[in-house]
């Protein structure tokens, strides 16, 4: 992976200027058309920890159209490890673009009934343990923030008041949270509904440390909940990358870029601020939908 690829992308619109603010979109997602980018921060550390515990061989839990699956396995094979992904729901006849990419990185899928996947202990207890590393879900953990945390370190990020970013797990939300200085404000949105236990778990992740910075996440941003992609955030999709030639994902940056908008307008921004968006990837998963549906 190529950071030095990582730019910002400067985003020009009425709804900004009316409101005295500028908007800078940090492009994770330009450094594989594949691999999140945030995951690939996420991950680091991780495979450190396999690599220097002398363990064979990564594996984690994930769905059809995971990034993080896709990640791992790209991670792993570049790290000389070998991945295993235990992916929810059976075997379909046949798989999904984003599983295709991880059997091509040399993943070994094991695909589970979504009653054994509710069981992962007994799961793990069915591997060779001894040589296999596991990752939790979605990259959570202490390893997973101090991954993240380098995303705010691959340009200057002095001069932004607002960090936003798409939150999963929150693990990534956390890296930024630590990065950040006490004067920044980092605002996540929750790609899922209802899910309040986010703040805690996100507290747990930063540690007393850094309990007084500054965090905000907001629940009403999910378009029906973690998955769902209505017409309305379909066209909203297509009619930014028409206006900006930003392309966003489905499921995390598509409703973090219509939250952004929808905060200006509701002046929940102080006038005169400047923000970073993080455009933490995703664009694989777009292909889940049907062809056409995007304009890109
Ligand atoms: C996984 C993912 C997230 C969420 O990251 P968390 O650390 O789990 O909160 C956001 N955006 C994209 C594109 C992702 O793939």
């Amino acid at each position: 992976m190529d950071l030095t690829l990582i730019k910002t992308q400067t985003i020009y619109a009425e709804w900004l200027t009316d409101k005295q603010l500028s908007l800078d979109v940090l492009r994770l997602d330009e450094v594989d058309n594949v691999v999140s980018g945030n995951k690939w921060f996420k991950l680091k550390y991780y495979l450190h920890e396999a690599r220097v515990g002398r363990f064979s061989t990564v594996a984690s839990f994930g769905g059809a159209w995971s990034n993080h699956i896709v990640a791992i396995a790209y991670a792993a094979r570049s790290a000389g490890l070998k991945s295993i992904g235990v992916i929810r729901g059976e075997k379909p006849a046949a798989v999904s673009y984003t599983l295709a990419m991880a059997m091509e990185y040399g993943m070994d899928l094991h695909f589970v009934t979504r009653e054994q996947y509710r069981r992962k202990e007994e799961i793990q207890q069915r591997l060779p343990n001894e040589s296999v590393y596991w990752i939790d879900e979605g990259g959570y953990g202490a390893a997973g923030v101090k991954g993240a945390s380098e995303i705010l370190k691959t340009i200057d990020v002095l001069p932004y008041n607002y960090f936003i970013a798409a939150v999963g797990t929150g693990t990534m939300l956390a890296g930024l949270i630590v990065a950040s200085a006490a004067s920044q404000t980092i605002v996540g949105i929750s790609s899922m509904k209802g899910n309040y236990s986010l703040e805690q778990r996100v507290r747990a992740l930063i540690g007393v440390q850094h309990e007084s910075k500054i965090f905000d996440i907001k629940h009403e941003y999910h378009f029906g909940g973690y998955g769902r992609h209505p017409p309305d955030l379909i066209t909203f999709i297509n009619d930014t990358y028409h206006r900006h030639h930003l392309p966003l994902d489905i499921i995390y940056t598509g409703k973090t870029f219509f939250a952004i908008k929808d905060m200006a307008q509701k002046n929940l921004f102080k006038p005169g601020s400047r923000i970073l968006m993080i455009h933490s990837g995703g664009l694989q998963g777009n292909k889940s939908l049907p062809d056409k549906l995007l304009a890109f």
